[in-house]
């Protein structure tokens, strides 16, 4: 099979998410991916921050194979093993009581919080502008993102949105009246924005005054993904329910709420669930994950190698590079000028994966795996690629 004919089938057979080009890819290991023409990529999207063992880590293979085999499915009517031993795993990880409840994606497990929040009896929430939540109504009602929301008016609840980083404006918005904030460590989708040191913090601190709860969103910022199981825990900052998904699977979906202390009680028996939430297979590829970064020094690993990337971009001192910003392995290359497609597709020509995550943001979340030889390579081929884009009026920004 060609790109050109799996290209052809899957416009006939699937829903068109995005409107822009995919590239048809047909296997990975590690931090490389191939297409269905045999051309190899450097894969810098990993999933969109899914991938975070890469493509094809043998202990996610044989936690898998092992579990499918043994137990692949049980009803919540029952209980197996694997979401015991995740939920108390995660639970370790925090370091505080509470309780877990599992999914299938991040937008379920924004819908978990959700409920919970409102399982207080307040109405009201807040949430941040440019923040993304995920697709389903609830989520999308807290996704601060107006032309994700428009075609679905009316959303699900009160929902107020504020600057993002801006403590003062959520001190004003939130009141005896919110239920929840809902707040990502970093802001992701909306192009890796990095809050002001202390805002979390402020969060925290405004949340506790008002009795709100404190959920943060820490889908694509958890597990790692910022060289700290999660980013909130760099902060020293202690929410009320965390959010994950994304690269606690490895691969395979599944979505995590973790509630602590009073909010683990809020939902009462009945009030929520789903089929699939606690998959057997699904959580024993988790644990592969969280041991496997345990064990192999991966958070260590990832703010080396994060480090590594940042610097060695920012040495570059290319003309259209205004600014690098995120943690650890996500990162977000700000380009002067809305080229940001540009240049996806001319690092795609030039076997690089990259995600033009805003108009003028490259982000860049390679597996957390990724080797230092394999950075290398990518700032050797850097250069090129940008060079290759000319800026839109023939000048840089520097000019
Ligand atoms: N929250 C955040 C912070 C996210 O980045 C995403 C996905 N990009 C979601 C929620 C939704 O996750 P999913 O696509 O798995 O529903």
């Amino acid at each position: 099979m060609s790109n050109s004919e799996l290209t052809q089938r899957w416009q006939g057979a699937l829903m068109d998410n995005y409107g822009t080009p995919r590239i048809p890819l047909t296997h990975g290991v590690g931090a490389r991916v191939w297409d269905a023409n045999g051309r190899e990529y450097l894969d810098f999207v990993g999933g969109i921050a899914v991938n975070a063992l890469g493509h094809g880590h043998p202990a996610v293979v044989r936690a898998v194979s092992d579990q499918i085999a043994t137990l692949g499915h049980v009803s919540n009517l029952f209980v197996a093993e694997p979401p015991v031993a995740l939920a108390e795993r995660l639970l370790r990880l925090f370091e505080r009581p509470g309780r877990v409840y599992f999914c299938n994606s991040g937008a379920e497990a924004v819908e978990a919080a959700f409920k919970i929040g409102r399982r207080t009896g307040r109405t009201h929430m807040v949430a941040t502008a440019g923040g993304f939540h995920g697709r389903t109504m609830g989520a999308l009602a807290l996704t601060g993102q107006p032309a994700k929301q428009e075609p679905f008016l009316p959303l699900p609840g009160v929902v107020t949105h504020v600057p993002y980083g801006d403590a003062e404006a959520l001190r004003a918005a939130v009141t005896t009246d919110t239920a929840f904030v809902i707040i990502e460590p970093v802001q992701g989708e909306s192009g890796v924005i990095v809050p002001p040191a202390g805002y979390l913090a402020a969060a925290r601190e405004i949340t506790r005054a008002t009795g709100t709860l404190l959920v943060l969103d820490e889908v694509q910022t958890g597990i790692g993904r910022t060289g700290h199981w999660l980013a909130c825990q760099a902060q020293g900052v202690e929410p009320d329910v965390v959010t994950l998904a994304k690269g606690l699977g490895g691969g395979l979906p599944i979505g995590a709420t973790v509630a602590f202390g009073a909010a683990a009680e809020l939902l009462t028996p009945g009030q929520h669930g789903s089929t699939f939430g606690g998959n057997p297979v699904a959580c024993a590829a988790a644990l592969a994950v969280l041991d496997t970064i345990e064990t192999e020094g991966i958070l260590d690993h990832v703010e080396r190698a994060g480090q590594r990337l940042r610097k060695g971009i920012e040495a570059l001192g290319h003309p259209h590079i205004a600014q690098i910003r995120g943690a650890g392995l996500l990162l977000g290359i700000v380009l002067h000028e809305p080229l940001a497609q540009r240049v996806q597709q001319a690092a795609q020509d030039a076997g690089l994966l990259v995600n033009a995550v805003a108009s003028d943001v490259i982000r860049l979340a390679p597996p957390l795996i990724v080797t230092d030889e394999e950075i290398d390579t990518f700032l050797r081929a850097l250069p090129a690629v940008l060079d290759g884009v000319p800026a839109p009026h023939g000048t840089s920004a520097f000019d």
